[in-house]
């Protein structure tokens, strides 16, 4: 395991470094609440093994997770139903499109590219929503955050209001026989999962579940088995930051996952990362959380290929 000295300061000089680069970016308009975040925001939490932690800069602000559901979802769908039932119905090829294209459902055959696009994260919520309550895959979700966390009702309602192109591709599939026939029901735990109310310290938390192969950083409790993390690191790596996943791949060199309230999930060299920062660059990933993981890991040595 890697050993991390001075983690405090670093992180306090990739904030001071991220933050000259926020206004390059623009805030999500896909939903009123999100268009209403402060743009000027950012914040990080980095765990260490044993769930020792560092917090700075707003890290406390909440924001609703949006795709980083899609680890949850993934993590929970493997665990629970198995590679097979999971690969069977999704990809696990990089699709180069923006999260919510439909083209590929049309032109590419009848499975979604990965379980990180939007029409791949609807396709694995719907094997789980047959069988699985919602709250059930809440409570892993709180695990996995370590802390019991709730629906942002207000972001649900609008979600499913704002949801007509999630609509579309969800009955694109159904009509292919690539969805089951309860649409409704998955787009409904779809756009709740995404309604999901974090902050940065939550995000480090699943971070750290990742770095450390699927344990609690705290009791050290098994959250997933070792596999899944495996799984999910790797198509973070190549899916996770929409159709910007290779440059983020060369450049910061971190499995990552983000979602367009602006959070950013990611881990390595033993730490997990938690960063938020709502302004957006043109292909919907955080400016400041990007930044911040640059720096983070230029100056902690944590590219994956070194
Ligand atoms: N709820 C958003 C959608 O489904 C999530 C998008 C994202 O974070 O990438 O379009």
């Amino acid at each position: 395991m890697q050993m991390h000295t001075n983690i405090a300061p670093i992180l306090e000089s990739s904030l001071a470094y991220a933050g000259g680069f926020l206004n390059t970016g623009r805030v999500s308009q896909y939903i009123s609440n999100l268009a209403a975040a402060n743009p000027a925001h950012l914040g990080c939490v980095v765990m260490e093994p044993g769930g020792v932690t560092h917090k700075a800069g707003d890290w406390d602000v909440h924001f609703s997770i949006q795709s980083i559901s899609k680890v949850i979802s993934l993590m929970y769908a493997l665990k629970t139903l198995g590679h097979e039932v999971v690969f069977d119905k999704v990809g696990m090829e990089p699709s180069g499109d923006p999260y919510n294209c439909l083209i590929k459902l049309e032109t590419a055959g009848e499975k979604p590219f990965n379980p990180f696009i939007n029409a791949g994260a609807i396709t694995v919520i719907s094997l789980l929503a047959e069988n699985t309550p919602f709250d059930e895959v809440l409570d892993f979700a709180g695990r996995a955050f370590g802390a019991s966390v709730g629906v942002d009702e207000d972001v649900f309602a609008q979600e499913t209001h704002a949801g007509t192109r999630n609509r579309s591709m969800a009955y694109l599939m159904a009509s292919k026989g690539a969805l089951g026939e309860n649409v409704e029901t998955y787009l409904s735990f779809y756009f709740r999962l995404c309604a999901v109310s974090v902050n940065a310290a939550h995000v480090a938390h699943l971070g750290a579940v990742l770095a450390s192969g699927g344990k609690c950083p705290h009791t050290g409790q098994e959250i997933v088995p070792q596999w899944v993390v495996r799984t999910t690191k790797a198509i973070m790596l190549t899916c996770g930051m929409y159709d910007g996943s290779g440059d983020f791949a060369v450049n910061v060199g971190l499995p990552a996952k983000s979602g367009i309230g602006g959070g950013i999930v990611s881990c390595g060299g033993g730490l997990g990362i938690g960063t938020f920062g709502p302004a957006l660059d043109a292909k919907g990933n955080s400016v400041g959380g990007i930044k911040t993981l640059w720096h983070l890991s230029e100056k902690l040595g944590l590219h994956t290929f070194v």
